[in-house]
């Protein structure tokens, strides 16, 4: 990693239009549906204009990857084409790959895969749109080798943009999501590191609280515009949280100037900033080693 690197965005979604051929015109629909709910625009994003957008700030980029294909039959951008990106980005990507909790024995062997194709960490999970609880003992051989392989994991936590506002929320349900459920899971696998998505609205207390309470859980900062950020969470992030608080944008979802320039304009510490911008970052994936 250049040392000149001054942030790392640990939540970005690739909209490059060739992965979106291979998710099929079920995804596509569903991508506009939440470009909609972040009032923007539906158009791609190549990797290479993506990469160029951190590059030109000196950041990088956590690419998140995503999976329902169980629920909803919507096919997941290959861990490969992600690993692809950060091969040919190496200065601007970083990536995690993703599994479908529900394929069992599967989905572990691709936890392995994932860690041999040099991904630095499994997510994002949906459990709204993946239908479970990430506590249900059932998973915990999933956790076990993430443990293991030491791979952090990455959690949507809180208010889902996908199916907002569609009749029956597209079946994606909320319950699922609350951080409350991770908080067991933090529990029993004390050695994996995980990141509560967002800031969990509705219960961005309980994230708050388990992100004090339990080492090896952070929170990122994504998927929510900063000038609506909740005052407990501005006020938690610049105290006790300030070592377990991590920037991510959710971008292309929500812009990543529009996440910048919003956040910028917080009452967050200077030492602070650096830490949730960068440090806490760089600590969790071992990249000052
Ligand atoms: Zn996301």
């Amino acid at each position: 990693m250049s040392t000149a690197i001054t942030a790392i965005d640990v939540h970005v979604h690739v909209h490059d239009a060739r992965a979106r051929e291979l998710r099929g015109p079920e995804a596509q629909r569903r991508d506009e549906e939440r470009a909609a709910y972040f009032k923007r625009g539906t158009q791609s994003e190549s990797l290479e204009e993506q990469a160029e957008q951190y590059r030109k700030r000196n950041m990088m980029a956590v690419l998140m990857n995503g999976t329902d294909e169980t629920i909803t039959g919507i096919k997941a951008i290959p861990n490969d084409f992600i690993a692809e990106a950060v091969q040919t980005y190496p200065d601007a990507f970083l990536g995690f790959g993703i599994i479908d909790p529900w394929q069992g024995e599967l989905a572990r062997r691709e936890i392995r895969r994932c860690k041999e194709l040099g991904l630095h960490g499994i997510g994002e999970f949906n459990p709204a749109r993946q239908h479970f609880y990430p506590n249900d003992t059932r998973f915990y051989p999933l956790w076990e080798e993430a443990e293991r392989l030491g791979l952090p994991v990455l959690f949507h936590s809180g208010y889902a943009a996908a199916g907002s506002g569609r009749p029956g929320g597209r079946g994606v349900k909320l319950k699922y999501t609350q951080p409350l459920h991770l908080d067991d899971v933090a529990a029993d696998f004390p050695d994996l590191t995980i990141i509560s998505a967002h800031p969990s609205w509705p219960w961005t207390a309980e994230s708050l609280a388990i992100a004090r309470h339990k080492a090896n859980f952070y929170i990122d900062l994504s998927g929510w515009a900063p000038k609506y950020f909740p005052a407990e969470l501005v006020q938690q992030v610049n105290t006790l949280l300030q070592d377990k608080t991590l920037f991510g944008s959710d971008a292309p979802s929500l812009p990543l100037d529009r996440w910048l320039r919003e956040f910028e304009e917080l009452e967050i510490k200077p030492e602070v900033r650096q830490k949730v911008m960068l440090d806490n970052a760089k600590q969790l994936f071992g990249l000052d080693r």
